[in-house]
């Protein structure tokens, strides 16, 4: 439907904290409200212009009145509220101390947005040209997630795999982390039994799956990771990848260390895998040139 088709959305001052509205936007703090709802929370201008710049429905804008103190920051949420109501989503005026309610924060952003959750399906991810996608075992904490998805986007990887009983990628924390990648790097769902279909097959299309082991065979700076597409896939924080997961991977690779750590963080490790097989691709961004 074009913008023009779609009734605009309405504009409302609210500041009470009991409103159902605005409980309902609380409730999503909770996982199982957001999954229910298939809606989560983004804080800030950089975030919601980032939403709506790739796309993703907003459904309600909230900002602080204060705002309207600023010149440029009115002219700023003002074009946002525009958008919004334009494809249907309400805009909410509110004050600081209900914000802070929403988002659990003592400095809270000024704006606050509720938008739809979007997962892409595992067939949309294409074994083709030099594609890489990071494929993370059971990932349990929202910041690694969120910093993971920054970097995969950062680094040009295509996408996010998530595989088995994983942290939530739309919680507060994880969005926050993402600084907005996450509007711009498709993330899908799959259980262990369906990543393992799926590698089946992206290895018999001719793609590779390099798993990340501190038991690897191979150092991961030896692989040559411009022959074609490949899956980066990354352990749990606590158990590293399952033996099926191990398994099923073309190549085992680890990250030399040479001080008294056992192991590297799980975004950290990620993100020196990604620059390896960036490596091709980010030689064209070389600045010193
Ligand atoms: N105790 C876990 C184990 O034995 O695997 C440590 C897991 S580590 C904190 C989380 C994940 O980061 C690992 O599963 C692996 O994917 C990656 N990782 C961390 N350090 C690594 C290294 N030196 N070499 C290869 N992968 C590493």
């Amino acid at each position: 439907m074009s913008e023009s088709a779609v009734r605009p959305g309405r504009v409302e001052e609210i500041t009470s904290t009991s409103n159902p509205r605005i409980k309902s936007i609380k409730a999503l703090a909770l996982k199982k409200n957001r999954e229910n709802e298939k809606l989560f929370l983004a804080e800030g201008m950089k975030l919601v212009t980032d939403a709506l710049a790739t796309g993703w429905r907003v459904r309600t804008l909230i900002h602080s009145k204060k705002l309207f103190d600023d010149a440029k920051l009115k002219s700023r949420v003002e074009q946002l509220a525009t958008t919004v109501r334009a494809r249907g989503g309400d805009v909410f005026i509110t004050n600081d101390k209900l914000l802070t309610s929403i988002t659990r924060r003592d400095n809270a952003q000024m704006v606050v947005a509720v938008i739809e959750q979007k997962f892409i399906d595992v067939q949309d991810v294409k074994c083709v040209d030099n594609n890489t996608w990071v494929a993370l075992d059971r990932v349990r904490d929202p910041g690694n997630l969120g910093t993971i998805i920054r970097t995969a986007d950062a680094l040009g990887a295509k996408g996010v795999l998530l595989i088995g009983e994983t942290t939530d990628p739309f919680a507060l924390e994880a969005v926050r982390a993402t600084m907005g990648s996450l509007f711009h790097t498709p993330i899908a769902r799959l259980s262990e039994d369906q990543f393992l279909a799926y590698a089946a097959k992206w290895k018999s299309a001719g793609g590779a799956v390099v798993g990340t082991h501190l038991e690897g065979a191979v150092d991961h700076r030896e692989i040559d990771y411009d022959k074609g597409p490949q899956i980066i896939l990354m352990g749990n924080e606590q158990k590293g990848l399952t033996e099926s997961l191990s398994n099923a991977c073309s190549q085992l690779a680890y990250i030399a260390m040479d001080g008294a750590a056992d192991s590297l963080n799980l975004a950290v490790a990620t993100g020196i895998m990604l620059f390896e097989a960036r490596r091709h691709a980010l030689k064209s961004n070389d600045r010193s040139k």
